[in-house]
């Protein structure tokens, strides 16, 4: 067994960060991708600069996002604390995502021939208590007869492999889209935003994760967003998108709970 101290340095601190943990709201939200940090024993990975601050790190913006809607909502936010470079917490230890030496355009020479033990290092530090942390939310919740509808926040670049995209805001679901389709609903009359479903990613391409391990076995209500990350790159932005989301998520759930 790993002892966390051996991964993560004094000043790195812990893989998983709870805010309002006291929240009353319904809605737990998640944001797997919130941050690009790296663990000091990690370095850089051998990547640039630029690189490092670029979406194949984090989901730029979607921690701001989830944290203006955890207030607005009143809602609990588990977020990881590292970059989705070390490990990618919205997919499982087997997935050839979790831990990629190629990200987009981008060679990770750091994550190139990662040795088994390296690999359950990793998962063991990173994966394991991320979603640790939100099995015991969920049951705490429901021990204190609290619902959850899971909603879980990411961020996209508006430009993959050179090709420009359109969609604005994704609304993802997998096998169960109650709520999806309700968001979808209620964002049709909309002319602030292109609205679309399961894109720019779908179920197919594995981003559906933590709704599976966590939503869909127990019956919750749950959606994946997605925002264009051009969109939320000031605070501005991020108020505008978060207000959207929010009204989208209370109007849908009065509408399911109704
Ligand atoms: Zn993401």
């Amino acid at each position: 067994m790993l002892v966390q101290s051996e991964f993560f340095s004094e000043a790195d601190g812990e893989p998983v960060a709870v805010d309002n943990a006291a929240g009353r709201g319904g809605v737990l939200l998640v944001c797997e991708h919130a941050s690009r940090r790296l663990p000091e024993r990690y370095g850089d990975l051998g990547l640039s600069k630029d690189a490092l601050a670029s979406h194949i790190a984090w989901d730029p913006g979607a921690l701001a996002v989830s944290r203006l809607m955890s207030k607005s909502l009143d809602a609990t936010l588990i977020h990881q604390r590292f970059s989705r470079l070390l490990y990618d917490c919205n997919r499982p230890p087997d997935s050839p995502a979790a831990m990629r030496d190629v990200s987009e355009i981008f060679r990770i020479p750091g994550n190139e021939n990662l040795s088994e033990a390296e690999k359950s290092r990793r998962t063991t530090a990173l994966y394991l208590p991320f979603h640790g942390r939100i099995r015991e939310e969920i049951a705490a919740r429901r021990a204190r007869g609290l619902q959850t509808v899971l909603v879980t926040i990411h961020s996209f670049t508006p430009v993959y492999f050179g090709k420009e995209r359109p969609v604005e805001i994704g609304v993802l679901h997998d096998t169960d889209s109650r709520l999806a389709d309700r968001m979808l609903q209620a964002a049709s009359d909309t002319h602030l935003y292109r609205v679309e479903r399961n894109e720019p990613y779908g179920p197919a391409d594995g981003v559906t994760h933590t709704l599976e391990v966590h939503a869909l076995p127990a019956g919750l209500l749950n959606v994946m967003i997605e925002i264009r990350n051009d969109l939320i790159t000031d605070e501005t932005g991020q108020g505008v998108v978060a207000d959207f989301l929010t009204g989208l998520l209370r109007e849908s759930l009065a509408d399911i709970q109704r």
